[in-house]
């Protein structure tokens, strides 16, 4: 199994690099996923390095090494498996599950669910939460880019939320060539039918099919958190907001010089930082997390 880097340096397994506010300690199982989306470092045809996952390392550990680290650790909010669609993952993930449960520390998988028995088979092993990446609001892209239907997969969605409300999260990739307005819908969509948003922004990593294309501008990005917090919190909604004619974001039914700088923070599941994840260090960080001090 592999811990992203930040988690490992936050368990003590390696001694180098920035120690971080780890919340959630991130685990990967798998690696070359049988699917092949095209922003994806793990995708099937991917040319990048098999130790990234985003712009992040992921180290090799001992599945023992880990559960013994995470007993010993104080402050962990949340355990997340991040599950590639590769042969046989699944029985070690359900081995490393069965090991932690005891630590009472909620879990999130986040993998590529394709039924409804998928879905609960996770839900059986004890998880707290299930992430069913979306990743493509647009109808054309989400089939260009990730493949198969949208539609069928937001379908498939809410059906496993009607049966586990508030314990399921989705996530969005920001810039992939959809619009605001796309965004704000899809993201509206979600909280009406129990389902948090994880948002992204679109990172061109070397070695996928589009590590040519630019990562959004900040604007737009904070326009889209700002508009995920308020959907969220239901202090304003969709219908009350304004777009231009290329669905640009124009106004929120709100006054946006209210909304708190937590709105900026990483979406997703409760304590969710994923730090560095979209951003190079020393940069304006699209989604906030904090340092150790
Ligand atoms: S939102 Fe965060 S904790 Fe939840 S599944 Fe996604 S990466 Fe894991």
């Amino acid at each position: 199994m592999r811990l992203s880097y930040g988690s490992a340096r936050s368990l003590n397994l390696i001694s180098s690099g920035p120690v971080l506010e780890m919340k959630t300690i991130y685990t990967m199982f798998g690696e070359r996923c049988v699917f092949d989306c095209a922003y994806c470092t793990q995708a099937r045809t991917s040319k990048s390095s098999m130790d990234l996952l985003s712009r992040i390392v992921w180290p090799h550990f001992d599945l023992e090494m880990v559960v013994n680290a995470l007993k010993n650790a104080n402050d962990v909010k949340r355990i997340c498996l991040q599950v590639v669609s590769a042969p046989s993952v699944k029985a070690e993930a359900f081995e490393f599950i069965r090991k932690i449960k005891m630590l009472n520390v909620p879990i999130s998988v986040s993998a590529r669910i394709s039924s409804f028995e998928e879905a609960k088979a996770w839900f059986d092993q004890g998880i707290e939460r299930l992430g069913m990446a979306t990743d493509v609001v647009d109808e054309k892209l989400y089939e260009t880019y990730r493949g198969g239907k949208l539609e069928k997969h937001v379908e498939l969605l809410e059906k496993i939320a009607n049966v586990f409300p508030n314990r399921v999260t989705t996530h969005v990739i920001v810039g992939l060539g959809e619009s605001e307005k796309q965004v704000v819908e899809f993201i509206q969509k979600m909280y009406d039918s129990k389902i948090s948003v994880g948002l992204f922004a679109f990172t061109p990593v070397k070695g996928t099919k589009l590590e040519n294309k630019p990562s959004p501008s900040f604007e737009s990005y904070r326009r889209i958190q700002i508009s995920h917090y308020l959907i969220k919190t239901g202090l304003s909604k969709v219908c009350n907001f304004d777009f231009s004619k290329d669905g640009k974001i124009m106004g929120y039914g709100f006054d946006p010089t209210m909304v708190p700088v937590s709105a900026f923070e990483t979406s997703g599941c409760p304590n969710c930082t994923r730090p560095y994840y979209n951003e190079k260090p020393g940069k304006e960080p699209y989604n906030l997390f904090k340092m150790k001090v």
